[in-house]
């Protein structure tokens, strides 16, 4: 039983709450067929005991996130966000992210340095004045934002570290090891492997993981018809998660023509080979 009645709150100090928002690719697609595993796209929030919260990314399912956050009973919020990438499927939430319109509170932002243009430019472009009638300038919070180099271990508040690694995805992409006091959430949207295996690269990022939320796009039909999509079968998923040695594995960035029933499937056919294996859906939180 929780300690506390009140929403949202962690049991015990060293838990890790790991709170899917948003676990479709590409584009939003709300509708009956979508209802059990959600139609918006990624946003993953890790919360524990401390001032911090960590997001992963921001589509469309951070603004549900930015609601909930709201109703937390606190003074003010001190939030990490994390980009894998700026395709439009991680970012196109943002501007709806309500605590960042909220003056005392402190939203840090980080994204993995990759050529062309920087992060701030990046975020600013989506909320020029030919998309929206505000600007990030508009955001009411201190918002801080910086960029990652691959490789170069992050420290956010006193207890996570953070270890940003680059992979493979068109125009770049950047996986993620967080690691509070031995606990283990490793995060690889959009990624993808070569054709002849695994990239070692994120073998050796989810290593031991206590959770693996990784890429599963295509089934490995539609993975062999599409390889340069930078996205992963469900296979290669439980492929790295075994090789890794991970405890579970969320497939995760689900195809936007992949309805229900489809989805249910994929994890039925991932679990008979893993047994860690689920399916990330909208609204499920993990506890670690
Ligand atoms: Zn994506
Ligand atoms: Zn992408």
């Amino acid at each position: 039983m929780p300690e506390t009645g009140l929403p949202g709150l962690a049991r015990k100090g060293e838990e890790l709450i790991v709170r899917f928002w948003g676990v479709r690719g590409s584009i939003p697609v709300p509708g009956p067929g979508t209802v059990r595993s959600g139609g918006n796209t990624p946003c993953v929030e890790i919360q524990y005991v401390g001032r911090e919260t960590l997001i992963l990314d921001a589509g469309t399912g951070i603004r549900l996130l930015g609601l909930d956050l709201d109703r937390r009973p606190r003074e003010r919020l001190v939030a990490v966000l994390l980009f894998s990438h700026t395709h439009w499927d991680h970012i196109q939430g943002f501007p709806f992210f309500s605590p960042a319109r909220m003056r005392n509170n402190r939203l840090v932002i980080l994204g993995g340095r990759r050529v062309g243009p920087h992060l701030e430019h990046v975020l600013a472009g989506q909320m020029s004045d030919a998309y929206l009638p505000f600007t990030l300038d508009d955001l009411r919070a201190d918002v801080l934002i910086k960029e990652a180099l691959d490789g170069e271990k992050l420290v956010v508040g006193d207890t996570i570290s953070v270890l940003p690694r680059r992979l493979n995805h068109p125009g770049g992409v950047f996986g993620y090891r967080i690691n509070r006091r031995g606990k283990v959430v490793v995060y690889a949207s959009d990624v993808s492997h070569p054709q002849e295996g695994l990239d070692e690269r994120v073998v050796e990022l989810a290593r031991g993981a206590d959770l693996l939320i990784h890429d599963a796009q295509f089934t490995p039909e539609e993975r062999r018809q599409r390889p340069d999509w930078g996205h992963s079968s469900w296979e290669e998923a439980v492929e790295v998660a075994i090789q890794a040695g991970v405890r579970r594995l969320a497939l995760f960035h689900h195809d936007p023509m992949h309805d229900d029933d489809q989805l249910d499937e994929i994890e039925r056919q991932a679990q008979a080979r893993f047994a860690g294996a689920f399916l990330a859906r909208e609204g499920m939180e993990v506890r670690i």
